[in-house]
């Protein structure tokens, strides 16, 4: 059977958008036109709704209508998966097979998306023949094809094909408004998931836990297969820090990444250029064959990749002043697994924007570490003695009470040691002051380092006095180790103030120890140790110094 010119097909070609009248032709186009088509050619303008589908449907089931074809049918982003269903319906035989290509609407559509608007068939078409052969194609500029069957030997007219030209340009427009509502609704999703993410941004100050977020959002707004955010450390090596993927592809958490970055100087210049760089098929690339064949390993056909490069506000202290300059700390990369992929310029403008969000995120999270740090360090000083670096006064007051409070629940011994330099007076104004403090120094690193548990305390008490506090230390404990302190500090080679550094054996320097032991009980307070253990102190200097006397029950009575 031949068509011939019975069958007419138009393009769809895109036409500008100009629909502030709501019949969108000039006046000399609609003239020559039969008045009653005519009424019913603007009836459906004026009839139009917001959904530019509805629309569509409607002109091609006027265009069947007004030319009084057999079957009218409008082809447009077409794809495979719905032909294949489409095989028992009847218009199959004027739809072209050859063009089961992989197109899209515009670059809009996105993987695993089936148009709903494929095929709008008119809904009385009888039409069952095969063998119609048809050449169309679909551009970025051509959405689709209009089709017309009269019966056989039936040629359109010129009125009718002028009618099917107006109505093929009404649709054209309605296309344009389509994809526009599509690129505002791709636009929305975009920036719906950008602000997410800097909401969480904004009200965590959890690195780990943004960038997790952050690889599975991209990943489920992209329909990727992997989404991972590797950090470059300073060695070269890429670590994958976070990983978003289809469960169906291999991870690559675990995996250390060589440095193509550092063999190949265009591929640094790339990642330190801050451009998303892109690739839709891995395998015509000319990548370098290592990084080939780690792809080809983790089956990745396409990719993208954003690096992510703290710039000179972020790094305020690498004293690069160079503008523009930055360190690319790491690389947000997302990966199409299988099968190469045109990615779209919503997809690639979606990367920077969350780039930036975590250079926010990043340089938030130094920022509290730099203030943690900080913070730390200031504590560390309101508790520290600034000449010997070990505990002060303030944090031996604190801790003593801290621990008696605590093993006045468990009912366990608590233990204080208060140790005094012998002569101090004599050393220095035998040596100088300087001498003096550099002895004091000494003294105090030789009692930090006899200490063996954590939990044992040593603190600078005033002038050349120390304590230590011994908790769970029973007396005899604490004799034995008042004892080994003792004698290591008369054993210490003090460094000789006068000899320019040398270590002599001549300065001895010994201590005197007051000890004193209790469980703590409810009716006394830690000064009950404090006192007791001064009492025997100045019973060790009376009895001739560089000894260790323990607190008598007697002594601590008195204490109390
Ligand atoms: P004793 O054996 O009875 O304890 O005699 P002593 O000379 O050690 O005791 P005294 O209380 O008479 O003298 C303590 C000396 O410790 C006086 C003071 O100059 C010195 N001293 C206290 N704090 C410091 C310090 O921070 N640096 C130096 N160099 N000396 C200090
Ligand atoms: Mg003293
Ligand atoms: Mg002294």
């Amino acid at each position: 059977m031949n068509f011939g010119n019975s069958l007419l097909s138009m393009p769809i070609a895109a036409a500008p958008l100009s629909m502030a009248s709501p019949v969108p032709f000039s006046t000399q186009e609609l003239t020559n036109l039969n008045p009653d088509d005519l009424t019913q050619l603007v009836h459906c303008f004026l009839n139009f709704t917001s959904n530019p589908l509805e629309n569509i449907h409607r002109l091609v089931n006027l265009g069947r209508e007004l030319t009084g074809s057999l079957c009218a049918c409008y082809q447009s982003s077409f794809q495979p998966e719905w032909v294949e269903r489409s095989q028992q319906e009847s218009l199959t035989c004027i739809m072209d097979n050859a063009s089961q290509s992989n197109c899209s609407r515009r670059q809009l559509n996105r993987p695993g998306n089936t148009s709903s608007l494929n095929l709008l068939r008119c809904p009385t078409c009888q039409c069952q023949q095969n063998g119609v052969s048809q050449n169309w194609v679909i551009t970025d500029d051509i959405h689709g094809k209009l089709s017309m069957r009269h019966g056989p030997g039936r040629p359109f007219n010129s009125e009718q094909r002028k009618l099917i030209s107006l109505i093929t340009r009404a649709i054209a427009i309605e296309e344009d408004r389509l994809y526009e509502q599509e690129r505002q609704r791709i636009q929305q999703e975009r920036e719906l998931v950008v602000s997410q993410i800097a909401k969480q941004i904004r009200k965590s100050l959890d690195l780990q836990d943004i960038l997790h977020n952050t690889v599975k959002s991209l990943l489920d707004f992209l329909e990727a297969d992997r989404v991972i955010i590797c950090r470059i450390n300073d060695d070269g090596t890429g670590e994958i820090l976070e990983e978003a993927r289809n469960p169906e592809i291999p991870s690559m958490v675990n995996w250390v990444l060589s440095d193509p970055w550092l063999v190949d100087q265009k591929c640094h210049q790339d990642y330190l250029s801050g451009q998303v760089l892109v690739i839709e098929d891995m395998q015509q690339a000319n990548l370098e064959p290592g990084l080939q064949q780690l792809m080809d390993f983790f089956k990745v056909r396409a990719r993208l990749v954003m690096p992510i490069i703290l710039t000179q506000e972020v790094e305020a202290n690498t004293g690069d002043d160079t503008p523009g300059s930055g360190e690319a700390w790491g690389l947000l990369m997302v990966h199409q697994c299988h099968h190469p992929r045109q990615w779209q310029i919503d997809e690639i403008n979606l990367l920077p924007q969350l780039a930036t969000q975590l250079v926010i995120a990043i340089q938030q999270a130094q920022l509290y570490e730099q203030v943690q740090i900080a913070n730390r360090e200031l504590s560390e000083l309101a508790t520290q003695d600034g000449l010997t670096q070990i505990s002060n006064r303030r944090r031996f007051d604190e801790y003593l009470d801290h621990e008696w409070r605590r093993l006045l629940r468990s009912q366990a011994p608590l233990s204080l040691m208060l140790l005094d330099i012998d002569w101090f007076k004599q050393y220095n104004d035998t040596y100088g002051h300087l001498a003096g403090d550099q002895c004091l120094q000494q003294v105090a690193q030789s009692l930090k380092q006899s200490m063996q548990r954590s939990t044992d305390l040593v603190a600078r008490y005033g002038g050349e006095e120390f304590a230590i506090i011994l908790p769970n230390t029973t007396e005899t404990g604490a004799q034995f180790l008042a004892e080994q302190v003792r004698s290591q500090i008369a054993q210490m080679p003090i460094l000789d103030p006068s000899g320019h550094g040398n270590a002599s054996m001549s300065s001895k320097v010994t201590v005197s120890i007051g000890v004193a032991s209790h469980i703590p009980f409810p009716e006394a307070s830690p000064k009950l140790l404090v006192a007791a253990a001064d009492l025997a102190l100045y019973r060790a200097k009376e009895q001739g110094r560089n000894r260790v006397c323990i607190a008598s029950d007697a002594e601590l009575s008195q204490a109390e």
